[in-house]
């Protein structure tokens, strides 16, 4: 049978071939607009890439001299007058809220970021002092130490760092001084990543960050800031006085990955520095 070409056959024709412009049409835009997202997208990843490996350190070029200068959001760093740390001399004696530590046992999970090496903490490890609940988030350290004590640093500092509901930070301070064999940091100490950026994690390792704590817990007491950028104020530290010890070898493991990542002290200005006199439970 003779099929009669009919006007409305020829407008079906049409419009699929306009539908295949406009697929092909689309296509092209879209495939435009992907390559356009992407090679910005790539770009941005790039830039943050290159400003994280460059922007801060310690080194003269990028160290805490500089760190005001590098970056607006770091003005505190150059500006700020509630800085941290700073040299722990003549505090004042004062019968302060105690702090009660509920620090519960954490899966192994150690990075090394460059900066520091740090052990996050899984949830549910807190310290409440004054009625307030601060929760612990991660430990690191710094070699040599920041704070100093009547203009002497230890050989490093521990920092474990907390954070309450309302978003303050506080920070528990705890000096490390060359001296005996420290077991409580075998479980993780020769698994320290050596390699800026690595990280290790192992749920069959388990620590707890009491166990790496003085037994003795007055602590120095001040209104400071964060040691690194952004050098963000209203921070609340807790330095321990009573140091704890570590093997020459171990303060040795930890300087052959990272030493020189301490800020100077910085003017305590018109601070209150305190020291407790009652000790903690
Ligand atoms: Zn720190």
């Amino acid at each position: 049978m003779k099929r009669k070409i009919k006007t409305t056959d020829l407008m079906n024709n049409w419009k699929t071939v306009g539908n295949y412009i406009a697929t092909f049409l689309f296509g092209i835009v879209a495939s435009l607009g992907v390559t356009t997202y992407m090679s910005c997208h790539m770009k941005t990843k790039q830039v943050t890439e290159h400003t994280e490996k460059t922007h801060w350190g310690y080194a003269a070029e990028n160290g805490p001299n500089v760190w005001g200068q590098l970056n607006p959001e770091y003005g505190l760093c150059s500006v700020g007058i509630h800085q941290s740390p700073i040299d722990l001399v003549n505090p004042t004696p004062a019968e302060l809220p105690p702090i009660t530590f509920n620090y519960r046992p954490t899966p192994l999970n150690i990075h090394n970021t460059g900066h520091t090496i740090q052990v996050a903490y899984q949830d549910g490890s807190w310290i409440e002092v004054d009625g307030t609940k601060y929760h612990l988030l991660q430990f690191h350290f710094h070699a040599p130490s920041e704070h100093m004590v009547t203009g002497n640093p230890y050989e490093m500092e521990m920092h474990l760092v907390h954070k309450s509901a309302d978003g303050t930070l506080a920070v528990i301070g705890a000096f490390i001084k060359s001296g005996s064999v420290n077991t409580a940091f075998d479980t993780f100490w020769h698994r320290m990543p050596s390699v800026s950026g690595e990280s290790v994690q192992d749920n069959s390792v388990v620590l707890n960050a009491s166990d790496l704590l003085p037994s003795t817990k007055y602590t120095y007491r001040y209104e400071g800031s964060l040691t690194t950028p952004p050098c963000s104020e209203g921070v609340k530290w807790f330095v321990l006085t009573t140091p704890v010890e570590m093997s020459h070898s171990q303060i040795a493991a930890f300087k052959a990955i990272l030493y020189g990542n301490n800020r100077p002290v910085q003017p305590l200005n018109e601070r209150e520095l305190l020291v407790d006199t009652t000790e903690d439970p």
